[in-house]
Formats: structure tokens, sequence, C-alpha cells
């Protein structure tokens, strides 16, 4: 796998190499490709845009950030039809699908953003954290451009991008700032002193909130990934149904756990002689309505699941600010889109919230372009032996 993966993407440089050299096919249509070769004019581009690219886990993606702040495009190729029916992401797939889709992915950024190589004041990408198979074929081929086309390469750390989505729409947001990067592989609590500037204060110790919800939803025969699904459940159930226990820290009480609330579902589940319901479900695959086939008492499990869930972030957030002084919240990554969550927030800690606007929550790559300016100001270039690294840490 990861020598196919390399030949393919050695062929990808090649490829790059020959935009240096005189194009005699006629085959090639008219007009500026991104491609195509630097002009000798005599006016220097505007470069102030940066390239992001994103393949950390299962979507390939690729973005157009001008200063840091106004996405010119933001294309987003998702593998979810792939992963869907193994119930989760495979990495071996999720690898190959980043090779097919990373070139056309790029490709459509940059014409959606009327940009080409010329125009770019560098290219970012991320570097991990993330599946080392997938965090590789962005990692190289962010390489290969820079170095095809002598553009400074900026490295980004997926956390900080999640948490630059929500600094990219809301400038007026008051620093110190409390961050909630809250995913399926992530439930961190960071202290960010200025954008750039981070402090871990709390993760969870087992599953993350996001992971929790895929893990729940599967157990009960939803389909993949279950936070959205379960979500959208939620709302016609009773969160007070049933009592799960909020998890109490030894040490750090900003820390979170989700695995003991995942084992009392699956417990209750045990209890209550669910099997034929959920084997139905499973044979349903993806019904275009999961209401229909859900009866109340399970609609109540998901909305005290739920509940449990955002009792958990919220108390523990609430305290976080107070021990740090913030008075403003970003709430990042794929949960942040949880409607209870975004209804609650406010309401439940007298806090000011700011979430993601719509697409920038999940995986995206407008928000590495994002994150990547402060650096390109700041001129930290990374160097051509930059590696992809599944577990690089943010702080
Ligand atoms: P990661 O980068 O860690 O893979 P993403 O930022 O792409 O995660 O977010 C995906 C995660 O977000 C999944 O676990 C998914 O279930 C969860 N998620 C998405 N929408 C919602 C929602 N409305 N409520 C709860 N969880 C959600
Ligand atoms: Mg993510």
């Amino acid at each position: 796998m990861r020598d196919e993966l390399f030949r393919k993407l050695i062929i990808e440089v090649r490829d790059l190499h020959n935009v240096f050299e005189p194009r005699t096919t006629g085959t090639q249509r008219p007009g500026r490709s991104y491609l195509t070769p630097r002009t000798t004019g005599t006016q220097r581009p505007v470069r102030s845009f940066i390239l992001g690219i994103e393949t950390s886990c299962d979507e390939t993606a690729a973005a157009v950030v001008e200063n840091g702040s106004r996405i010119r495009s933001s294309i987003v190729a998702s593998q979810l039809d792939v992963h869907s029916k193994y119930g989760g992401v495979v990495p071996e797939l999720a690898s190959r699908e980043h090779l097919r889709a990373i070139v056309p992915v790029v490709r459509q950024a940059l014409e959606e953003a009327q940009a080409d190589l010329d125009t770019l004041a560098a290219i970012a990408v991320t570097a991990g954290p993330g599946l080392v198979g997938s965090l590789l074929v962005g990692v190289t081929y962010a390489k290969a451009l820079c170095f095809a086309r002598g553009l400074p390469l900026i490295a980004v750390n997926h956390v900080e991008g999640h948490i630059h989505s929500v600094l990219l729409d809301n400038p007026e947001l008051q620093f110190p700032a409390l961050a909630l990067v809250v995913s399926g592989g992530h439930t961190h609590l960071f202290e960010v002193r200025e954008p750039g500037d981070y402090r871990l204060l709390g993760k969870t110790r087992d599953d993350a909130a996001g992971e929790a919800y895929d893990k729940v939803a599967k157990l009960l025969g939803f389909g993949y990934p279950g936070g959205p699904i379960i979500d959208k459940l939620a709302s016609h159930g009773n969160p007070r149904a049933v009592k799960f226990t909020l998890a109490k820290m030894k040490g750090n009480e900003l820390d979170f756990s989700f695995s003991g609330l995942k084992t009392a579902v699956l417990r209750w589940t045990e209890q209550h002689d669910m099997a034929e319901e959920i084997a139905r479900r499973k044979q349903l695959r993806n019904p275009p309505d999961w209401l229909a086939v859900t009866p109340q008492a399970t609609l109540d499990l998901l909305a005290s699941f739920q509940y449990t869930v955002i009792e958990e972030l919220l108390r523990r957030a609430s305290a976080a600010a107070e021990q740090i002084g913030a008075e403003s919240v970003i709430v990042a990554g794929g949960v942040a889109c949880n409607a209870g969550l975004r209804k609650q927030a406010e309401q439940q800690t007298g806090l000011r919230f700011y979430f993601p606007s719509a697409g920038l929550a999940t995986d995206n790559a407008a928000m590495i372009a994002a994150a990547a300016f402060p650096k390109f100001r700041r001129q930290e270039f990374a160097g051509f032996d930059l590696k992809a690294q599944a577990g690089l840490s943010l702080v």
C-alpha cells in the first residue's frame, strides 16, 4: 500500500516538474491552467492567497483563503460513501481515496478562487494529527507543489486548524479565550492567549465525544457518522428519561471521559431487550427517515445520552473559562454542529460562545489556510523534510 502510494505521488511530482518545460503538444486547452508556467512580466502577483490542503482523516480538502480571513474557495471531497458500510473510517481505503481525489480537489479549489500557483503566497498543509497514510498524501503533494513552484510550505496542526475555523469569521473575539475542540478524534480544552499561543487545560482520557456518538449509534444500529443522526433524533425524546451519571475525574478535573457513558448505554440496551429492534435497523442501512423506525423509548435513550454529553462538555468548559478568566468560548470540530449544544451553551453558562459557520465545523481546508496566515506573517516555514505526524500535539 505504502509503495503504491509513493509510486503514484512520484508520478505526480514528475508531472509537476514538466511545468517548467515548454509544452509542445497541441492538445492542451487554451488559457491558463494552474500548472501554467509563471509569466516573466514585471508585475508581481499579490501574494496573500494561501492554498490549504487537508487530508488528515477521511476528507480530501483544498481551499484558498486570502489574508487568513476571506475564503475564496473551499472544496471538500467526502469519503463517507466508502466508509459508511464499515461503520467507521478504514485507514487503507482512506489513503487510496485521498490519492484519487487530491489532484482534482486542489485544481477545483484554485479554479473557483480564480487563483493559480503564481498568485499564491504559500501552501499550507495539515502535518498531523491524523491517520499517517492519509496525512502522507497531503504532505507529499504540498511539498511537491512547493518544490515545483518555489513556494513556501507551511505546516499546520489539524487542531489549530479547527480553532481557526472559528477565528476566521469572528475577528472581534476577545483573548484570552477558551477553545473546546470536540470532534471524532478530539475532546480538548485549550487556553488561547492569542492565535498561535495555546495552553492545554484538559482532554479526554478515553473516547472523544464524537467517537462516543459514533459508537453509540453503531451499537444501536444507526448509520455512520452517528453524531448528526443522534442529534436529530434526540430532539424527539425526553432527556431526563434515563439518568446517566456524570464522570468524576481524579487528578485534573478539566479532563473528560466518555467510555463510562458508552458502557452505560450498552448495559441499558442489554437490559431492555433491544436486539430485534437493532437488527431491524441494521438491515435498513440508510432509511430516508430514522425517526420512523425508532420507538419512543429509544428516542428517550438518545435524548438522555445527548443531554449527558452536553452536560459533560459545558460543565468543564465553564470551570475552565473561570480558571483562566475567559469570557469567550470557541467551540470547534464536528460536534460543534450539535444543535442541542448550540442551544444550551449560552443559556447554561452565561459565557459568549462562538461556533464555526456552516461547512467549517467538520474537516475542511479553509481552516488550515487560515491557521497558516499568522505563521506566514512570522515566516514560519517548513522544510522539505516535513513529515506526516500521526500523533502531533498542539502544545
Ligand atoms: P475528526 O477530524 O476528529 O475526524 P470531524 O471534525 O470531521 O472529526 O468531525 C466528525 C465527528 O463529528 C464525528 O464523530 C461525528 O459524529 C461528529 N458530529 C458531526 N455532526 C454532529 C452533531 N450534529 N452532533 C454530534 N456530533 C456530530
Ligand atoms: Mg477534524
